[in-house]
């Protein structure tokens, strides 16, 4: 245990569990940028026709922030900072050579052909642009992906929070603000990104609609309004970190990151916890299963 502002919560695991066990964490995040960069796949722009609200069924065409595009820049941003305090070393991002125990590998999970799998334990949803593409030419402000996962140690808000650089590397268009608007833990998974996308649509006056970028507080604003309603209609055991009380915890996450020896504490404390599992059900099991 390492965050104070959660002690009254039962929201953490001991251990990492084997099975999911219903602990859910959600870092509901708007992203504001001002790049297209990130929303191509091969030159293409990813575009999806929806209805731009939940009450404004006017169709439109948003454009969309894959999950991928969004986890890999903040793995590797986790990732630089594990090799930096020396915690992982014999691990190859992307290849056969996952070592498939460190964190990363861990909370992520991976898939090396017949050598073996992990399932994520982090998810993350595609996020869609507030403003419909018609309307966002050049700059817009940008909504909403979350990312959870059962909760067992930390690892992945901290990520999120340092993450800056988004889309291909050695280009200066990746630029991402990260706005952690609201936590939610929860007994199960929330309402989706483009609920969300489309209930702060229809909360936000029509004036603010049309404006490229949107007024960053007001989208912030419409976006609390939103989770509190949709987050009652998903009818979960659910507590919401949102205002003050996120703030508390946000700062105590960021004392931590930004002192060296509490940071490498809490990374080692994750490193170990990721190794006991890859020990106990992962890698470390299988080699005992084959010893045998
Ligand atoms: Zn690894």
């Amino acid at each position: 245990m390492f965050l104070n502002s959660l002690t009254s919560l039962n929201v953490f695991q001991q251990d990492i569990p084997k099975l999911p066990m219903g602990k859910y964490a959600h870092i509901i995040t708007l992203r504001e940028t001002n790049s297209f960069a990130l929303f191509q796949t091969d030159g293409e722009l990813n575009i999806s026709r929806v209805s731009l609200g939940r009450k404004e069924q006017t169709p439109s065409t948003r454009i969309v922030l894959f999950k991928r595009k969004q986890s890999t820049p903040e793995r590797l941003t986790g990732r630089e900072i594990l090799r930096r305090y020396g915690l992982v070393e014999n691990c190859k991002y992307n290849t056969a050579e996952f070592c498939k125990r460190c964190p990363d590998c861990i909370y992520y999970g991976f898939a090396i052909g017949d050598s073996g799998s992990e399932r994520s334990k982090v998810l993350v949803d595609s996020a869609f642009s507030l403003t419909g593409y018609d309307m966002s030419h050049q700059q817009f402000t940008f909504n909403a992906p979350s990312e959870n996962g059962t909760m067992s140690e930390d690892g992945k808000m901290k990520t999120v929070l340092r993450t800056k650089r988004y889309g291909a590397q050695n280009t200066r268009t990746g630029t991402v603000e990260n706005h952690v608007t609201a936590i939610v833990f929860s007994d199960g998974e929330i309402f989706s990104n483009l609920q969300l996308t489309q209930a702060i649509y229809d909360i936000l006056p029509p004036e603010h609609r049309a404006k490229t970028p949107m007024p960053q507080a007001a989208v912030i604003e419409a976006m609390e309004t939103a989770v509190q309603t949709l987050l009652s209609e998903d009818g979960l055991v659910a507590q919401l970190y949102s205002g003050e009380r996120l703030n508390a915890l946000l700062h105590e996450i960021l004392q931590i990151t930004s002192d060296e020896a509490s940071l490498t504490a809490v990374l080692q404390q994750a490193n170990a916890e990721a190794n006991r599992y890859a020990q106990v059900h992962g890698v470390g099991a299988k080699e005992a299963k084959a010893k045998k």
